[in-house]
C-alpha cells in the first residue's frame, strides 16, 4: 500500500523549527513512500507586515538536494501552504505561477485581515455561528478569485479556535451551513480543485479530522474524488500521524483512493 504524507512543515514555517534532515528521517523510519513538505507562506496585509514567508529559491534548492541524496529511500516533493485571502490575489500571483511546485494548499488562516487564532474575529462576529458562516464564505470567495491550488487546507479549520470566546466553538452546526458548505463543496469539485484530510484536529483535541467526517461524507456524495491525506505535522514526530484511522474513515465513506501530486499533477493511490 503506497504511504504518503502530503501537508508537513518544517524550520522554513515561521512556525516550525524542525529540521529537514529530522523530517526525512522519520519519513523513511515510517516507511513512506514520499513525504510534501509543504511550509508556509502567509502574506500579511503589508508587506513590512509578513511573517510566514520564506526564501522560494533557498527552499527549493535545498529541498532539491534532499531530493538527490534520499532518492533510493524516499521520494520528496516541494510544496507550499498558502494562506490566501481575497484581496491578497495579487501578491500571491507570482507564487502561484511559478513552475517549481509538486503541490499547492491553499487555506483559510486569516478572515477579513484577522487572523483566526487570535480573539479580534471572534469579538467582531459576535456570535459561533457567525464566525463559521464568514469563515465559510471567504472560503467560497476564496475560489472565486483563487484557481492555481490542488487543494483547499483544513476546510473547516475554524473550529480549532474561538475557545477564548465562544464556547461550543469546535461544533459545526452543519445543518444551519449546509447551503454554504454544498456550495464550497460543488465550487471545489467544478474546478478540479481538492480537499484534505488533515489529521490535525485529532492531535489538537477538536474531536474530528479537518474537515469532520460530515463534510467529508458530503464531498463523497456530490462527486468529489480528490482528497490527499496530511499530518500538518510542525514536528518530526507527528508526520503520517493518526493515518490509520484517517484511511479506514475514507474507506468507509466509500472512497476508493486518495491523491498524490508531482509537478500539480495528480495520481490516485488506492486506499
Ligand atoms: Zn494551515
Ligand atoms: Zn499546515
Amino acid at each position: 500500500m503506497y504511504k504518503g504524507d502530503s501537508h508537513v512543515h518544517s524550520r522554513f514555517s515561521a512556525d516550525s523549527k524542525e529540521k529537514l534532515e529530522n523530517i526525512f528521517e522519520k519519513a523513511v523510519e515510517l516507511g513512506l513512500d514520499e513525504i510534501t513538505i509543504t511550509d508556509h507562506m502567509d502574506f500579511a496585509d503589508r508587506e513590512e507586515d509578513d511573517l510566514f514567508v520564506f526564501d522560494i529559491d533557498e527552499y527549493v534548492k535545498t529541498l532539491n538536494t534532499y531530493k538527490q541524496k534520499y532518492k533510493d529511500k524516499l521520494i520528496i516533493k516541494i510544496g507550499v501552504e498558502v494562506g490566501i485571502q481575497p484581496h491578497l490575489y495579487k501578491r500571491y500571483e507570482p507564487v502561484l505561477k511559478a513552475n517549481c511546485w509538486d503541490f499547492i494548499i491553499g487555506s483559510s488562516h486569516s478572515v477579513d485581515h484577522m487572523d483566526v487564532g487570535y480573539n479580534d474575529i471572534y469579538l467582531k462576529y459576535k456570535t459561533k455561528n457567525e464566525v463559521h458562516r464568514r469563515y465559510f464564505e471567504t472560503i467560497l470567495e476564496n475560489l472565486d478569485i483563487y484557481h492555481d491550488i490542488s487543494v483547499y487546507g483544513h476546510l473547516d479549520f475554524i473550529r480549532r479556535y474561538g475557545g477564548g470566546v465562544h464556547s461550543d466553538h469546535k461544533i459545526i452546526d452543519l445543518e444551519l451551513h449546509k447551503e454554504l458548505i454544498d456550495k464550497i463543496l460543488k465550487k471545489l469539485i467544478s474546478k478540479n480543485i481538492g480537499i484534505e484530510i488533515n489529521t490535525s484536529g485529532i492531535r489538537y483535541g477538536v474531536g474530528d479530522f479537518h474537515p469532520c467526517r460530515e463534510i467529508l461524507a458530503r464531498y463523497k456524495e456530490l462527486g468529489g474524488k480528490i482528497i490527499t491525506i496530511g499530518s500538518d505535522a510542525h514536528r518530526a514526530e507527528d508526520i503520517a500521524k493518526d493515518f490509520g484511522e484517517a484511511k479506514e474513515l475514507l474507506k468507509s465513506l466509500g472512497y476508493k483512493y486518495f491523491c498524490t501530486f508531482t509537478n500539480r499533477k495528480l495520481e490516485f493511490k488506492e486506499l
